[in-house]
């Protein structure tokens, strides 16, 4: 008798670790997507952008301009989701959603920007935004580019994982498809993999090294998890 109510014990012992465990340390399962094909904005049902005339455009072939990926973390814990992040970036002075691609934790791919608008997603610096302010005084504003060109968003595309990395770690099936968009678009627009760099990396790559000066504090984006998951993604691209 004694032996089975021990029996019992230990097995409502081991239910209940089970329980703890699967409610505080397991991720949900997110079933990964199959289809990579990049989910346009007009599929998605994005808001268009709040104001056309603010939107910088390149207006060049992109393959003489896209030099750099920065990869980010939306810092929203769990899946918010590419309408939400488009809303409250809108929201919060941002004329779209910064990024120009979006990974949901289910690894599907969206469309932020348009590719040919330059993003908002890497950085400031004071000389771009001087010689803005002095173009605009001068109502030159055809000229704006100019000033961009000292900005690091200029020539960057902005991939941007859904999540906060550094609570959580990105699923695989984002892992996953940030490999495949990463490959895609260095073959695309002929980008050298050393051009590929984390948020928190683009202040040192894309300002400090160009000898301008950021108006943004360090930042820790894609988060401690996301910095690791990606890092370890970008050796296994060839
Ligand atoms: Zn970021």
């Amino acid at each position: 008798m004694k032996k089975i109510n021990l029996y019992l014990l230990g097995i409502a012992v081991l239910t209940f670790a089970v329980i703890i465990y699967l409610s505080f340390f397991n991720l949900p399962n997110y079933e990964c997507t199959e289809n990579f094909k990049v989910i346009s904005r007009n599929e998605w049902k994005a808001n268009p952008p709040l104001d056309t005339a603010d939107e910088i455009s390149y207006e060049m072939d992109l393959l003489k301009v896209l030099k750099n990926i920065v990869i980010h973390h939306s810092a929203f814990s769990g899946n918010f989701g590419v309408e939400n992040i488009q809303s409250y970036q809108q929201d919060n002075g941002f004329n779209d959603i910064a990024y120009h691609y979006l990974i949901s934790k289910d690894g599907k791919i969206f469309e932020g920007r348009n590719i040919n608008i330059v993003g908002a997603h890497a950085g400031e610096t004071l000389e771009a935004n001087n010689l803005a302010d002095s173009i605009r005084k001068h109502l030159d504003a055809k000229n704006i580019i100019e000033a961009y060109k000292l900005d690091p968003d200029y020539g960057s595309i902005g991939v941007c994982l859904d999540g906060n990395f550094e609570k959580e770690k990105p699923t695989s099936c984002q892992i996953r498809s940030l490999k495949k968009l990463l490959s895609d678009l260095m073959q695309k627009y002929n980008i050298d993999k050393n051009n590929i760099m984390l948020h928190n990396e683009a202040r040192e790559l894309l300002i400090v090294q160009k000898k301008l000066q950021s108006v943004k504090d360090e930042t820790v984006c894609p988060g401690i998890f996301g910095a690791n998951a990606i890092k370890k993604a970008l050796k296994e691209i060839k």
